[in-house]
């Protein structure tokens, strides 16, 4: 690249690459092999004692992988990356870092259900503990910590709810309690929001949305923002403490504003083991290089369907943020002002039944869980991923049982809205 200072379409497309050295390959290669040859034994003795950078095997590293984390910092304005094998792993070696048994932190009550099960449930197993905040209430926040709480965690736009978040205000309450913000920037991706901007110490996504963007493939990612001092409290061993598996090393003093992606990798990557396939990194590589199109299509699409369903008579209500009369509007225009995303939620009138026959008569959306596909599609998020909460924690989701959720694809406006038409004609 020859400007200093790329702008977002041109990192998009470069950040990170550059021709293969040995081929002259103008796309990174999957470098599809478990292992790296050593040049002798001292160069191994320095990888593995974490004396050099360098490719050992590829649970921990692979360089299709390395331009994919290069690409992902380099987007959201972080110091470095880690890409891991799904979303939820990413948030399991976040927690994995910053967290003892015995240890606490407060998340937003709306999260992608998944998120909450994993919060809810599994980490229970590795006796840590989930609390839950109003993300529309930053005190809220404040009222749940402790001197066991070790983060503060929030979606930057929430799934399913297509809610905005005062990112600043809740970056406050973590600053004044000495505690790191971490945000799941999934739904927004870094095109709409950039959350370390906003106060934000580490950015997690689920690579499996809107940043491969095609629906093909599983990955995670964790941004380090190099913004946190994880030194100060004693708090954070992990950083803080000599490591006995690196030979008494203190990885925050060794490596300063990248060390918390250094930790996510060489304790918790190489010991856990949620490695992402080469595959998976390339086909994730090529889908961010379109991500500023695709991303301002999902969101201009996502508006005309919004506008057009808020007018139909068989629409109870349209949450979507982009809309005038939307109560998160202001947020949206603060926060996201590209757009308000591609993810949103409506209620349909005659409830549940009335859903059901919607989704059953549409032929161009697909019925799936998932968002962020360059196609449209739809869910009853109450029947489906939202499946294990209970009514109240589904409510309090988003998700209560009347409601229906669209990811708005990247197709002709007109045949989306044609197929929502014709399905609610036959209702
Ligand atoms: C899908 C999703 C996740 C989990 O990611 P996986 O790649 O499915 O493990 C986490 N957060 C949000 C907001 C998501 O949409």
């Amino acid at each position: 690249m020859s400007s200093n200072n790329p702008g977002f379409a041109t990192l998009a497309v470069h950040a990170g690459a550059q021709p293969d050295p040995t081929t002259g390959a103008r796309i990174t290669p999957i470098y599809q092999t478990t292992a790296y040859v050593f040049q002798d034994s001292d160069h191994a003795a320095a990888l593995f004692g974490l004396k050099q950078f360098g490719n050992i095997y590829t649970r921990i590293m692979n360089p299709t992988q390395a331009v994919l984390e290069e690409r992902v910092a380099a987007l959201e304005g972080g110091t470095a990356a880690l890409a891991v094998a799904s979303g939820h792993a990413a948030q399991m070696l976040v927690f994995h870092t910053i967290m003892q048994p015995g240890d606490n932190f407060v998340a937003a009550r709306k999260l992608y259900g998944g998120s909450i099960n994993q919060f809810g449930h599994a980490f229970k197993n590795f006796g840590w503990q989930g609390r839950w905040a109003d993300p529309a209430d930053p005190e809220s926040f404040a009222a749940e910590i402790d001197d066991k709480t070790r983060g503060i965690f929030i979606e930057s736009l929430a799934n399913p709810g297509g809610t905005f978040v005062d990112i600043a205000a809740i970056a406050a309450v973590a600053r004044k309690h000495g505690l790191p913000l971490i945000v799941d920037n999934t739904m927004a991706s870094p095109y709409l929001i950039r959350p370390l901007e906003h106060g934000a110490d580490i950015v997690v996504h689920s690579l499996t949305k809107f940043l491969g963007g095609h629906g093909n493939s599983m990955g995670g990612i964790i941004v380090d923002g190099g913004t946190f001092d994880w030194s100060k409290s004693g708090n954070y061993p992990m950083l803080s403490a000599p490591r006995p598996e690196y030979g008494g090393v203190v990885l925050h003093e060794t490596f300063g504003n990248f060390a918390f992606a250094i930790a996510c990798r060489v304790l918790g990557l190489r010991d856990l083991g949620p490695a992402i396939a080469p595959m998976n990194a390339f086909l994730i590589l090529t889908g961010i290089e379109t991500l500023p199109l695709r991303m301002q299509r999902h969101c201009d699409n996502a508006m005309k369907v919004a506008t057009w369903l808020s007018k139909h008579d068989k629409i109870a209500w349209v949450n979507y943020a982009g809309l005038d009369s939307d109560p998160n509007h202001a947020l949206q225009t603060r926060y996201s002002p590209k757009g308000a995303g591609s993810v949103f939620t409506f209620g349909i009138k005659g409830g549940l039944e009335a859903g059901k026959a919607l989704v059953g008569g549409l032929t161009l959306f697909s019925h799936l869980a998932n968002i962020g596909d360059t196609r449209s599609l739809i869910i009853h998020p109450a029947s489906t991923t939202h499946a294990q909460l209970t009514e109240e924690q589904q409510i309090a989701a988003g998700a209560g049982p009347d409601v229906v959720r669209l990811s708005i694809g990247i197709e002709d406006p007109e045949d989306i809205i044609g197929d929502l038409e014709q399905s609610l004609a036959g209702i």
